[in-house]
């Protein structure tokens, strides 16, 4: 039986497809779970109107789109940004889906998100625009249903203003209907710094499989917010020299190596947690770019989708590459970056780190006791460990990179459930 392909527009939608129907038609998955699993369960799109400080009213695009509840609830976070559209959160539902499979935990994949500035926002506007979209999208999300959590531009004050109006329409407190929660308010040790501390953990564990030193290695971070400022500090706590950081007001080189103690110190006293003005010793200011150039061991991408692209990519001089973002090399930049022999660690083996830890939350909440940081890192890094060695040796046996062996072992999973649950929802 032949059956059609879905391709998109949108980039990283075609993008997720083509590499879902590439791993699947190499693992002999049936053409009737490829139909199944190509398509999302739901794709809703909401207005959410805002009351601005001048008095103007604004109306919001906002989306949620389950990908895949096969496994349990749907999970993945929810992004503020100009560019957030349908397809994109699509996209990366889809990638959550794999993301939740590879990593053990019981979710399947989801993604949302609200076309806006939010740097041009107040902090009131912002709020209001959080608790519109939270009571739009308030009958398709819930403990067992579906559970967002961060992603760019949104953190645990977002978390709160979404958790508090749900508990507030449901008439009672349901701190599992949001993770990335502050400590204070239901969250848990551990769960800012999960994601940048698993990044490091992939980064970590490559070297060791490669027989590589940490205290040898360079690196470059590109993007310091949540996951990469965690991603550079654990790695410079193994070691390492943090050569390059970036953020959108450029990048920070230092062959003497990065103070990332000091560019924490500078994001926290900067109005908008930017590096801007930034500077250590034998620092010096460059482009954009110039990160993802800087000559060194391991690369991490951990700012937004597609940096590393046809454009780029040819003055990539990392020997490895680990993804931290959502997508952050696009298909073209795979091909060449594999023509031109660079390793890469998939962004969800290598970002799962925090999804992991939204799952520790969530579970914190549904037994209302609360671990030690300790133990949940410990955890963590007993997952991330178990699950770098899972690819990397799926990718060892059957001769494939990395990518591929991580969407063969997650989508295997999935088609299993799907296959004892049938068809019928
Ligand atoms: N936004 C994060 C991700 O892309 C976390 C999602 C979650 O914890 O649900 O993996």
């Amino acid at each position: 039986m032949s059956v059609t392909r879905r391709t998109a527009t949108n980039v990283l939608l075609d993008t997720a497809l083509k590499n879902f129907y590439g791993a699947a038609e190499e693992m002999g998955l049936s053409e009737n779970l490829i139909a199944i699993l190509s398509s999302s369960e739901r794709r809703l799109e909401v207005s959410v109107p805002v009351e601005m400080d001048d008095g103007s009213i604004r109306v919001f695009k906002g989306y949620r789109v389950q990908h895949s509840s096969a496994i349990g609830p749907a999970k993945g976070g929810i992004r503020f940004h100009p560019d957030v559209d349908v397809d994109e959160c699509e996209a990366l539902a889809m990638l959550m889906t794999w993301k939740c499979s590879l990593a053990g935990i019981p979710y399947g994949g989801a993604k949302g998100g609200i076309a806006c500035d939010p740097l041009t926002m107040s902090a009131k506007e912002k709020e209001r625009m959080s608790r519109a979209f939270a009571a739009r999208i308030a009958p398709i999300i819930g403990t067992w249903q579906d559970v967002p959590a961060p992603d760019v531009n949104t953190g645990g004050q977002e978390m709160v203003w979404f958790m508090d109006t749900i508990s507030k329409l449901r008439g009672h407190v349901e701190p599992g209907v949001f993770t990335g929660k502050p400590i204070s308010y239901w969250g848990s040790k551990g769960r800012t710094a999960a994601t940048g501390y698993g990044v490091a953990t992939c980064g970590l564990e490559l070297l060791r499989a490669l027989g590589k030193e940490p205290k040898a290695a360079t690196v470059a971070v590109q993007g310091f917010g949540n996951v990469g400022s965690y991603t550079a500090s654990t790695m410079v706590e193994a070691g390492a020299k943090v050569l390059a950081i970036s953020d959108v007001t450029g990048t920070y080189y230092s062959p003497k190596g990065i103070d990332i103690k000091k560019a924490f110190e500078h994001i926290s006293s900067h109005p908008k947690k930017l590096l801007e003005g930034f500077t250590c010793d034998g620092c010096e200011k460059k482009g954009l770019s110039d990160v993802l150039f800087a000559e060194c061991d391991i690369l991490f991408p951990c700012a937004l989708e597609g940096a590393i692209n046809d454009k780029t990519v040819g003055e990539v001089k990392a020997k490895y590459i680990v993804e931290g973002a959502n997508g952050p090399v696009t298909p073209e930049g795979d091909a060449i970056l594999d023509k031109k022999g660079v390793l890469v660690v998939p962004d969800f083996l290598a970002n799962s780190g925090g999804v992991i830890g939204s799952y520790f939350e969530w579970a914190q909440n549904l037994s209302g006791y609360f671990w030690t940081e300790e133990e949940y890192n410990s955890r963590l890094m007993h997952i991330m460990k178990g699950n770098f060695k899972l690819v990397w040796d799926y990718a060892q046996s059957r001769k494939v990179k990395m990518r591929r062996a991580a969407f063969m072992a997650a989508i295997q999973r999935v088609a299993d459930v799907e296959r004892l649950r049938g068809v019928f929802l």
